[in-house]
């Protein structure tokens, strides 16, 4: 069975990266499973040639990753802070007020669309994982648990219902169906409304070596050109795009209705487009090159932690995210190499990763084992984490991160 791009249909013939076989990143395992069977599936991105979009093959049903997910929003501090802002600039950007209405697509518990809240200005929560919906609720932001598409906007707007802001971060790679996604927005979106939308950028992902953030959960991987094309096909017009520090570098761009002409085409956005094209973001031989890159940077890590052992330090993890666990079932790094990790997060503490096994405990647990070096998972809140356990270098400890390449941190 040949499998075609989730855009444009064309059939996918070129691998962008094959990261082997991998279980879901967020199954995290408890004693009780550890003896029994644990599904892998191939991790195994192509590249569309006519498109460019990047994206996974889909394996997994979205209603069985997505119905009882494990990431809270809230447990990153940075992350919180950063949407807080977010929320104050677009308010004053679009002058919201109590006659408005804020949706937000994947509003996991609440983080972002509590700040609107506060400000009054009237939301709707749209997220499918009843576990973490029920948090959001609970703290009085009204939320839909479902997932979100042209089936339910329709719903909303025969309950007369139009977004003057839908926005949504994260959630644009963890969708199966674009099409059926972005013609949802262009439909729940008021005339002079405005969509935004964050994802990771594809462009950094590739220079940056950021191979671990790919994972069943995401099915696809964005340029800005790519995006372009997608929402301009559903009449969407990008208008603007902001750069953002946040997952390693991501993009947060602006649509509006192709009709909409009170919001001309930013200088940023001819730019970054033009950007992408220097680089090569339209040309296939780009794509084909990152295969190699990955494959060093696995040779790196295991490079570090075979001399490391040999020289009888100990070695323990930082953190319990997603991209940590591509990384060390791609490298193949198990407690053979890092005794355990540890994460805020009392949801995944006495838990276990998929696949490797590595057990999950919490922080404390490296004030007391006292590790030569800590490798940091969330590569992308190293300065915080780092900050937050400044006590490992007490006993002389050292931080290591493993993306972009392997290296220990002064
Ligand atoms: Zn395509």
């Amino acid at each position: 069975m040949t499998t075609t791009c989730l855009f444009c249909r064309t059939p996918l013939r070129h691998t962008f990266v094959d990261l082997g076989m991998s279980p879901l990143c967020e199954s995290y395992v408890s004693a009780e499973q550890l003896n029994s069977m644990e599904p892998f599936y191939p991790l195994h991105v192509y590249v569309c040639e006519s498109c460019f979009l990047v994206q996974l093959e889909e394996f997994v049903s979205p209603s069985d990753i997505f119905t009882e997910y494990a990431y809270f929003s809230s447990y990153a501090e940075s992350w919180v802070e950063h949407m807080r802002r977010y929320a104050e600039a677009i308010t004053q950007r679009l002058q919201l007020g109590d006659k408005s209405l804020v949706v937000e697509v994947a509003s996991n518990d609440g983080y972002l669309l509590q700040h609107f809240v506060r400000m009054n200005i009237p939301v709707l929560g749209i997220e499918p994982a009843a576990n973490v919906a029920k948090v959001a609720t609970g703290k009085g932001i009204p939320t839909l648990v479902r997932f979100f598409g042209e089936a339910l906007a329709h719903e909303l707007t025969r309950d007369g219902k139009k977004a003057d802001l839908i926005c949504g971060a994260n959630v644009l790679a963890q969708v199966p169906d674009v099409n059926d996604f972005v013609r949802g927005l262009r439909i729940l979106l008021a005339p002079d409304g405005v969509v935004t939308i964050e994802f990771p950028h594809l462009m950094r992902l590739m220079a940056e070596n950021q191979f671990d953030t790919i994972y069943h959960e995401h099915f696809s991987y964005f340029s800005f050109v790519a995006a372009e094309r997608i929402f301009a096909a559903h009449e969407l017009v990008l208008f603007d795009v902001e750069e953002l520090p946040t997952h390693g570098g991501s993009l947060r761009v602006y649509a509006r209705h192709a009709a909409d002409e009170s919001k001309p085409v930013s200088s940023r956005a001819r730019e970054l487009r033009q950007r992408e094209i220097d680089a090569g973001m339209l040309r296939l031989e780009t794509y084909q090159h990152f295969g190699e890159q990955v494959k060093e940077t696995k040779r790196k890590l295991l490079d570090f932690l075979i001399s490391a052992r040999r020289a009888g330090k100990k070695v323990v993890g930082y953190g319990a995210p997603g991209k940590g666990n591509t990384l060390l079932n791609y490298c193949g790094v198990r407690t053979d190499f890092v005794d355990f990790t540890v994460d805020r997060s009392t949801y995944k503490q006495g838990k276990f990763l998929p696949g490797t096994h590595i057990p999950i405990l919490p922080p404390e647990a490296i004030r007391e084992a006292k590790p030569d070096y800590v490798l940091i998972l969330p590569w992308n809140f190293k300065d915080e984490i780092m900050s937050q356990m400044a006590y490992v270098r007490e006993w002389g400890g050292r931080f290591v991160v493993p993306i972009p390449e392997t290296r220990v941190l002064e």
